[in-house]
Formats: C-alpha cells, structure tokens, sequence
C-alpha cells in the first residue's frame, strides 16, 4: 500500500489522527504534514528527532533557546 494521498491526515510521530487528536497542519517543501500538538514541541525543540520521519528534517534547525 504506497498510495498515501488518499490517507486521511494523522500526526507524522505518532500516526494517530485527527479522530483521537486536534491536528496541526504544516506545509514543507510544499508537502502537507499534519502534527498533533503534543509532538509540536519535537518540531520547535529537537527536528532532527523527525529526520526519517519529515523528508528534509535532517536540514531543520531547533529553535535558538539563547541558553548555552
Ligand atoms: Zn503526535
């Protein structure tokens, strides 16, 4: 089963969707992910926890805390 397009939108960490979970949608490199908001913070915080999850994470930066 290769055909996700007609999937319906569910959070890229956990797959669980918008059924058991409020979605986020974002868009990247014009593809359309959705993330549920208790894996928001992995997106802020630590994207290279979703390389092998978001194509192109492995170029995400996590957010300048100002605190080393
Ligand atoms: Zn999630």
């Amino acid at each position: 089963m290769a055909d996700t397009t007609s999937q319906k939108p569910h959070c890229i960490v956990c797959k669980q969707d918008n059924a058991t979970v409020p979605l986020l949608t974002l868009t990247f490199q014009d593809n359309q992910f959705a993330i549920c908001p208790q894996h928001l913070p992995i997106l802020i915080h630590n994207p290279q926890m979703l390389v092998g999850i978001l194509p192109g994470a492995e170029n995400l930066k996590e957010a300048d805390h100002g605190d080393q």
